[in-house]
């Protein structure tokens, strides 16, 4: 795939880039091996100093990249606002939580007795350079949530961007080093996934964090397995949105169209299965239906788009398919389901009812603003029905029964449950994955975590 910019909104090629070659890869690799010498020994505060500056200046910017965001993916231009927003608002809350998320923990008493030390303690020290291998559909959250952590832990940050994205990678290159970070603290690989490997296999990097389709997070998971490096994947999922009786069933389905289409569908954690209950499947279809069909389709960059263009021709071409086989395997289209005439890889929001287990929307994620429903005869239906798909990654229940939000979390298989409510990230929760949506957490103290060399220290 070229490094460039191509407005999803039209196909139109806006700017071309030159991957780096072998001696400026060199040259950055050199780069960030130095400067973690030195980056490592510097205080929480230095750090967090230059975290909250970077904050400032991306809130300032935001209209700016907003907009840069939009020409390059296609997501509406307030949700690129407002995802700028909100990585400031993650950059502030780890300079603020690091060094206390990162203290020196000290065993129980009777334990460093029982060990002989006069005294034990765990320290989290930084593991040096990591990559981070990041896709383009939130292309300043997915890369912030992972450096923001990185650098305030003592890391150094090495970024492989979507080849889409090359603008938005660029950008935060220069954030960072505009906010007073040594040019080796975080830098920006323009590079094809094919220099992936090599970088991996790289002595002077430490680790890797891959968020991603399954292909790429298996790729870079097995090239870090044979050099034994640490990894984080975060890869796809297929998250189910189960609606249960006792629930507000005219917010959920309000709630199911934002979970369903924001990013224009293309969120690993948008709801993309709808599982409802008997009782209230005709109600909740007809509500939900009702509201994919109203939402405003059209240019990114206007105010009142509600969803834009898929991000690329390729991505449009394997939704399509998607929506086509289960048509053919018989599922019904109750709103959307053609393509429009005209430029641009658009995609209509979509609802398709009577999925069955041999369509391949059932178990492969659908990129884009396609909601397949299902109906449930009680709760141990619905958990099956949720729990029947390789992703493991969110999860959203609606009920107003404490003994079945009690249930759901005991049994759904999934990194997070969000009762009444949709799936979002927050800085101060975990956020991850089991089953093939991939391992390891971003974000909290979980996160921050992953990339330290957890250091016991024993002293007789
Ligand atoms: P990819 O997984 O191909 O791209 C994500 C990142 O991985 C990009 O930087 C890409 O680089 C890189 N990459 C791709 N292949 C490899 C590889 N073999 N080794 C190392 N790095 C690699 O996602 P796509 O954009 O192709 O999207 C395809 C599907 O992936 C989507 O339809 C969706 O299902 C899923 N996806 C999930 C995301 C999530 O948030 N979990 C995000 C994006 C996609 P390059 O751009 O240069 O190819």
């Amino acid at each position: 795939m070229p490094i460039a910019t191509v407005n999803p909104a039209n196909g139109e090629t806006l700017k071309t880039y030159e991957a780096m070659g072998e001696e400026e890869i060199e040259r950055r690799l050199q780069l960030a091996e130095a400067t973690f010498r030195t980056y490592r020994t510097s205080t929480f505060a230095e750090r967090a100093r230059l975290l909250h500056r970077a904050a400032d200046l991306l809130e300032a910017d935001q209209a700016n990249i907003g907009r840069v965001m939009t020409t390059e993916m296609g997501k509406p231009v307030k949700q690129a606002r407002a995802e700028a927003a909100k990585c400031a608002k993650a950059m502030r809350w780890y300079a603020e939580h690091a060094e206390e998320l990162l203290a020196d923990e000290q065993p129980a008493a009777a334990d460093v007795q029982d060990s002989g030390a006069s005294r034990v303690l765990v320290r989290y020290r930084p593991l040096g350079p990591v990559l981070a291998v990041m896709p383009w559909n939130f292309p300043l959250w997915q890369v912030v949530r992972f450096a923001a952590p990185a650098l305030m832990a003592g890391n150094v940050g090495l970024l492989k961007h979507a080849s889409n994205v090359p603008q938005t990678a660029l950008y935060l290159e220069d954030l960072f080093h505009r906010a007073g970070f040594t040019e080796g603290t975080f830098q920006t690989l323009l590079i094809g996934a094919g220099a992936v490997d090599g970088i991996l296999r790289d002595e002077r990097v430490k680790a890797a964090t891959l968020t991603g389709s399954e292909p790429a997070g298996r790729s870079v998971a097995a090239t870090s397995g044979e050099m034994i490096k640490k990894t984080v994947l975060e890869l796809g999922g297929s998250d189910p949105f189960v609606v249960m009786p006792s629930a507000d069933v005219e917010r959920a389905a309000q709630v199911a169209v934002t979970a369903r289409v924001q990013n224009n569908g293309q969120s690993c954690i948008a709801a993309k299965r709808f599982i409802v209950h008997t009782d209230v499947h005709d109600e909740f279809t007809e509500r939900f239906t009702a509201a994919m069909r109203a939402l405003k389709v059209g240019d990114p960059l206007l105010e009142s788009t509600e969803v834009g263009p898929l991000a690329n021709e390729q991505g449009r071409a394997d939704l399509e398919e998607l929506v086509d086989d289960a048509r053919r395997s018989g599922a019904a289209v109750l709103c959307g389901g053609e393509r429009p005439e005209g430029p641009g890889w658009f995609y209509p929001p979509t609802v398709l009812s009577g999925i069955t287990r041999e369509m391949r929307i059932h178990r492969e994620e659908a990129f884009g603003p396609v909601a397949t429903l299902y109906r449930a005869g009680d709760l141990d239906e619905a958990v099956l029905i949720a729990n029947d798909s390789p992703f493991g990654l969110s999860s959203n229940v609606w009920t107003r029964d404490e003994a079945e939000v009690d249930r759901f979390v005991r049994d759904l298989e999934a990194g997070s449950v969000f009762v009444n409510g949709m799936t979002a990230s927050h800085p101060a929760f975990p956020f991850g994955g089991v089953k093939r949506s991939g391992y390891g957490r971003e974000l909290s103290g979980h996160g921050i975590r992953e990339f330290c060399n957890i250091t016991t220290v024993w002293q007789g």
